[in-house]
């Protein structure tokens, strides 16, 4: 309509100040994922931080105790045309009280340390920062735009995924705030996931009077744990960890109850899929043994289209214009919400958010430095992506 381009992400200050402010503010609202209260409070703070922007709010009730999930869209944001998805998660894996003794929150030189700063309040705030301060100089979007906070990203989001999905459908982009890695760089392919729990039910006896009527859960899983294990197949991206082991009642009682947890990770679908059935049809060593096997793929991969490889390359122009030269990861082992944005086959460029170091760790912290740079390489996305 023969406005003129205001390139207002490239000119508008952006102050380290209150990025520092606004993450520490966040980061001191402890959010672990299985607190679904904690979780709220976060989601309290984002949703009158959305309505500061003028946001339009959805806040959509938890289920199966989990906190609830917060979309802010922007006025207009209804209209029919595909727009950009910013995906972000508010939980954290560290339980209350980590900001006092685990990790205080703190700044010692460059470093903001605190639980949860760099995984990912730092990317959940500097992303909403970004879009703050366009709108308050004037600017827009020039598509669409929505703010999708998701309450339990750590533990797979197992509620949040039909909602995640949804939207992606809507979006032509979808953005997400993880951590940025190895150096400030970003993610444009990762590893699928899967988790499977095996249970194993044998006989009990007493180890003494009556071995041989006993039937061992615990000498079955054992089997398959050294079967499992083998399967990993670095050449092909395929691992395999039982991570977790219970069973047995007593040293002079043969076991009857056995269980593994096992991780796998998966570059290609097809062997993420192939290793599914292979586990839902495990059969038991030990006919008087049953297994009981559940879980599936929880991630499907995200792998590097030139859809994606083309946004990345936007981004990285964008970042260039300011002393900022993103580069991207390669494949990462974690997941992430972007798996299932990318899986809809929207473009998804993730690790958006600060460079730090230490997530899940007590050691965990943002380089300050980042936040500003990167808020730049974000307010440039959100004004002028089409
Ligand atoms: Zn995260």
């Amino acid at each position: 309509m023969g406005l003129v381009l205001n390139d207002i992400a490239a000119t508008t200050e952006l102050k380290t100040d209150d990025l520092v402010n606004g993450v520490i503010e966040w980061a001191s609202i402890e959010s672990p994922s299985l607190d679904a209260n904690a979780v709220n409070r976060m989601v309290d703070q984002v949703k009158l931080e959305f309505e500061t922007a003028g946001l339009e709010i959805e806040r959509t009730p938890g289920e199966d105790g989990w906190g609830d999930l917060i979309r802010g869209r922007a006025p207009g944001s209804m209209r029919a045309n595909k727009g950009i998805l910013v995906v972000s998660h508010i939980d954290t894996v560290h339980p209350i009280g980590t900001k006092e003794t685990g990790n205080p929150i703190r700044i010692e030189g460059d470093k903001l340390y605190g639980p949860g700063t760099y995984d990912m309040k730092a990317g959940a705030y500097i992303a909403f920062y970004a879009y703050k301060r366009l709108i308050e100089e004037g600017g827009e979007s020039k598509l669409p735009i929505t703010f999708m906070y998701v309450p339990e990203e750590e533990r797979g989001s197992p509620y949040s995924r039909k909602f995640i999905a949804e939207e992606a459908r809507k979006a032509k982009y979808v953005l997400v705030t993880e951590p940025a890695r190895d150096g400030g760089k970003v993610v444009v392919e990762r590893k699928g996931s899967a988790r499977y729990k095996i249970v194993a039910e044998g006989r009990p006896a007493h180890s003494g009077s009556k071995h041989e009527y006993g039937r061992s859960a615990i000498k079955e899983i054992a089997k398959h744990i050294c079967d499992i294990e083998a399967w990993t197949d670095y050449d092909r991206g395929v691992t395999f960890n039982v991570g977790v082991i219970t069973g047995g009642s007593g040293v002079n009682v043969v076991p009857q109850h056995c269980a593994l947890e096992v991780d796998s990770r998966f570059v290609r679908l097809g062997d993420g899929q192939e290793f599914e059935t292979k586990l839902l049809s495990l059969a038991p060593y030990d006919p008087d043994v049953t297994l009981k096997v559940t879980g599936g793929i929880m991630r499907p991969p995200m792998e590097a289209t030139d859809a994606i490889l083309g946004l990345f390359e936007r981004a990285r122009a964008y970042s260039q214009e300011h002393d900022l030269d993103l580069e991207y990861t390669s494949r990462t082992g974690g997941g992430s919400d972007g798996n299932l944005t990318a899986a809809e086959g929207v473009p998804t460029l993730d690790g958006l958010g600060a460079d730090g170091y230490g997530a899940h760790q007590l050691d965990e912290h943002i380089y300050i430095s980042s936040l500003k740079p990167r808020a730049r390489t974000w307010m440039k996305l959100i004004e002028r992506l089409d």
